[in-house]
């Protein structure tokens, strides 16, 4: 039973997102609502609301609780947006958008975690997400443009191509800079002139690696 002393690890899980300036209430209740230890390793478990970045299959890693609220909510997301990401890896952030949003189209290269991610989100009633293996650098034209896209893989830099697939004032967040090292969040805004470009915070992610992955 929760007490004073003890309290519950989802309590806790939330104060320390506030604590660390993320605000946005309906950000929050997601982030409190969507189960972490159905995204994590089975071993994992009951590391899923330690603020890291956990292991899982096919040497990739979940994304650091407070790096998933923040990036959410620095999208602004609207009840109307459809939403890409690149970079399915467990499910989780997917499944987090998909509570914001109208539709969220995600992408993996690898199958083994889109086939795992699209069991988790179908198990949690995620019927506005459609996972799909693919390369977030090839993106097929018939899935149109988005309100929003979030990459959560590495990239050199943002192709144009990508930024292209932005509907009008559109906004697209991605880590930015070295594969193995410090990246920068970047957040780029369509305007009517072209993009306006802000950097937000130091992160580090798995690298965007091209094409679909060989191994599954
Ligand atoms: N958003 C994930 C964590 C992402 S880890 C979560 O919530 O768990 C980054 C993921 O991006 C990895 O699974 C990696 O395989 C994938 N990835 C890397 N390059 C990619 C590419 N070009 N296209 C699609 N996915 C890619």
């Amino acid at each position: 039973m929760p007490d004073a002393k003890n309290p519950p690890r989802k309590m806790m899980f939330q104060l320390g997102l506030r604590r660390r300036g993320i605000s946005d209430q309906a950000v929050l209740r997601v982030m409190e609502d969507v189960p972490r230890e159905l995204f994590v390793e089975p071993a994992d478990r009951d590391d899923a609301y330690r603020d890291t970045a956990l292991g899982i299959a096919c040497g990739q890693t979940i994304s650091q609780p407070f790096v998933v609220a923040y990036m959410t909510e620095q999208l602004s997301l609207q009840k109307s947006h459809h939403v890409l990401e690149i970079g399915t890896g467990s499910g989780y952030q997917a499944a987090i958008l998909s509570r914001l949003c109208k539709w969220v189209l995600t992408i993996e290269r690898y199958r083994t975690l889109a086939d795992r991610a699209r069991k988790r989100l179908e198990d949690l009633g995620c019927d506005n997400v459609e996972v799909m293996v693919g390369d977030g650098f090839d993106i097929p034209a018939g899935v149109g443009n988005f309100d929003r896209i979030l990459v959560t893989a590495a990239m050199e830099q943002i192709p144009d191509a990508l930024a292209e697939r932005l509907e009008p004032e559109g906004v697209l967040i991605a880590p930015v800079g070295p594969q193995h090292g410090v990246q920068t969040l970047v957040r780029l805004v369509r305007t009517e002139s072209g993009f306006e470009r802000r950097e937000l915070v130091d992160v580090r992610f798995v690298p965007a690696l091209p094409g679909i992955a060989r191994e599954l």
